[in-house]
């Protein structure tokens, strides 16, 4: 690849590296970029990720808010001139990088960059689906009927099949979810659209590309299906950077993990009909074993222990002991199923992927049902009707060690929120990567200037039954001292009710409240209404974005401990204690302050934002472990009187 357009004309000094020469004062990043002000945490960072690349480096940075951590490991991925794989937290920060920095780079450098991105199969069209849908009765309902039509006539036009393109269209789109590509009813290449298909074209891209963009779930899709020596999703790739990487030990544990649901076998059981009709290979028979799957499955999943909620489960032998009749039928049927596919004759392509999802049903359930592998925690999550039986890794870093860091030449982690007390140790040990090098990439902003923390120190502890009442007192004065304008966070959506019911009577700004709509929409909401308060819980504890006075307090209840009866948490506790650890300071105070600085970094997103960060635990000045929290945040003024946080608000 060339260098920069604006690099060319002198020749810089030799002991600059490419990275160097390119965000140094007067480099080809200050001639493009209007505004462009040398940030020496991003020029660190920058060339932190460039030596990693070049000597094959394991490399782990924390780059506060604000330091422009996006351009520092693009940068240095494109000069390297080998391929890397770049892993985004979301969908929203694919786009961001695709569509807004990508292209500003091509400005710099002068040319076209070999950049794509890859997302899920759910989120591109399949041709052969909407061509079928326009000859068959699939579509119910006006509402599915408007939605193909928009669909069917963007793909005549689109060159990606990217749902994202259609910005008009639902969320939950009921008529995409009938055309969209998932791999369970694709016929590869078997079928007449495949030269064209977009998943097609989506891979070709990505054999082309230098920098692939994807998201952690897709990732780790990947490494799961590598794992298991079977076909790839992304190209062989040299290095990988993962952005947002505070997130990867969850996700990698949800693909390294089984699980099984009373939604998957119905979804299984309705392809395989739906296909047997389109396909013609239905018959008195295929339908009496799909009735037979159904049935057993109904009591099979009925019959799981448990509550609402998610839950340990340990009785997996009692289990069989008691069910032991049920859960063979289950898998007899599954084997009925399987070998009645296999047996069709003239079999359409489209029943290998049916085949083969039946199989792997079937092996999930018989895992999570008899394995006695202890490095899995097995449990149960009930939701409404569905029912979803789980086994995931205690400990991804053996996982990772092995199929990651080990096989991938250079890997970065870069977050805004990574370190605890200024170490890594914590990010290191759960996820496998001790003695990778490290750097605290520091923001440009003025904390102690632009944010003042306010602990109210003087309510009672959040476990005690005067704390609802108190806290709820506390946030109607910090409400009226930020003239709204706040998020109020909560570490439990019950709290978080409690607390609204009481607040939300007792102030004159408006309030809304996560759970009422879509979370995009109460975002949208919340930017547009004047002195507007935010209830929320955890999903809005990242990824938000609002600069300016729109959001000037954040206010938080507690200290963001995991709750320790969850099945995971409660796993990974237990692991840490056998293993000789103090679980609460190795792995819940990280963990807890780690997840803090998330949420009070939703305030402060530029130079000149400014506001009041609360928080109503009063353990944080109270308990020895207070310091730990105190460590860990950038450098807020700090006070514990209301009356500052007034005159805060009065400048
Ligand atoms: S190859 Fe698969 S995803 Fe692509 S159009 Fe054909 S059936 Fe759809």
């Amino acid at each position: 690849m060339a260098s920069p357009a604006g690099m060319r004309k002198s020749p810089p000094p030799p002991e600059w590296s490419a990275v160097t020469r390119f965000f140094r004062p007067n480099g080809a990043l200050s001639r493009t970029h209007p505004a462009f002000e040398s940030r020496p945490g991003q020029v660190a960072m920058a060339e932190e990720v460039e030596r990693a690349l070049e000597g094959n480096r394991k490399l782990i940075v924390e780059a506060g808010t604000g330091t422009g951590k996006t351009l520092a490991y693009l940068v240095p991925a494109l000069l390297s001139g080998r391929r890397v794989v770049i892993s985004t937290g979301t969908k929203a920060l694919q786009e961001q990088l695709y569509f807004r920095d990508v292209p500003f780079l091509e400005r710099v450098f002068g040319e076209p960059l070999r950049v794509c991105y890859m997302k899920g199969r759910g989120n591109y069209a399949c041709r052969q689906k909407i061509y079928d849908a326009e000859n068959m009765p699939v579509l119910s309902g006006l509402e599915e009927v408007a939605d193909f039509q928009v669909i069917r006539d963007w793909e005549k036009t689109t060159e990606t099949g990217d749902r994202a393109e259609i910005r008009t269209l639902p969320e939950g789109s009921t008529a995409w979810a009938k055309i969209d590509a998932r791999s369970e009813l694709c016929a590869g290449q078997k079928c007449k659209q495949f030269e064209r298909c977009f998943i097609t074209l989506m891979h070709q891209r990505a054999s082309e590309a230098d920098i692939i963009i994807v998201n952690h779930h897709l990732f780790f899709a990947d490494l799961a299906v590598r794992r298991e020596d079977q076909a790839k999703i992304l190209p062989d790739y040299n290095a990988v950077i993962f952005d947002e990487a505070h997130e990867i030990e969850d996700t990698a544990g949800q693909y390294f993990g089984f699980i099984a649901s009373n939604y998957r076998v119905q979804e299984l059981r309705r392809d395989v009909a739906a296909m047997s009709r389109t396909r013609k290979f239905g018959s008195e028979e295929l339908d009496r074993i799909l009735t037979r799957l159904e049935e057993v499955a109904l009591q099979f999943f009925d019959k799981l222990p448990g509550a609402e909620g998610r839950g340990s489960f340990l009785s997996r032998g009692e289990f069989l002991d008691q069910h032991h009749e049920t859960y063979t039928d289950l898998l007899a049927a599954f084997d009925l199923l399987a070998s009645h596919l296999k047996l069709i004759q003239d079999a359409p392509q489209e029943i290998i992927p049916l085949f083969r999802r039946a199989l792997e049903l079937r092996q999930a359930i018989q895992f999570l049902i008899e394995s006695e592998d202890q490095r899995f925690v097995y449990w149960i999550e009930r939701r409404g009707r569905g029912v979803f039986l789980q086994a995931t890794p205690i400990d991804v870093a053996e996982v990772l060690r092995e199929h990651l860091w080990n096989r991938v030449d250079a890997a970065v982690l870069t977050s805004a929120t990574l370190a605890v007390a200024g170490g890594f140790e914590f990010v290191e040990s759960r996820l496998g990567l001790e003695g990778a090098r490290t750097l605290v990439a520091p923001s440009p902003f003025e904390y102690d200037r632009q944010a003042l923390l306010y602990v109210a120190d003087h309510l009672p502890q959040p476990s005690s039954p005067a704390y609802v009442k108190a806290a709820s007192e506390e946030i109607v004065k910090l409400l009226n001292a930020s003239r709204g304008r706040a998020f109020v966070l909560f570490t439990s959506y019950q709290q978080m009710r409690q607390i609204y019911d009481r607040v939300s009577f007792g102030i004159e700004y408006p309030v809304l409240l996560q759970g009422t709509g879509p979370r995009m929409a109460l975002l949208e909401e919340f930017r547009e209404t004047p002195h507007c308060v935010l209830f929320a819980t955890s999903s809005f504890w990242q990824g938000v974005d609002v600069p300016g006075e729109q959001l000037s307090c954040v206010i938080i209840d507690k200290l963001p401990f995991a709750a320790p009866n969850d099945p995971v948490v409660d796993a990974r506790i237990r692991n840490i204690r056998e293993s000789g650890g103090n679980p609460f300071y190795d792995y819940q105070i990280p963990q807890a302050a780690i997840a803090l600085k998330q949420g009070f970094g939703r305030l402060i997103r530029t130079r000149s934002d400014r506001g009041v960060l609360a928080l109503l635990d009063s353990r944080i000045t109270r308990q020895r472990y207070g310091q730990v929290f105190f460590d860990s945040l950038p450098d807020y003024s700090f006070t514990m009187n209301m009356s500052d946080v007034e005159k805060f608000f009065d400048v």
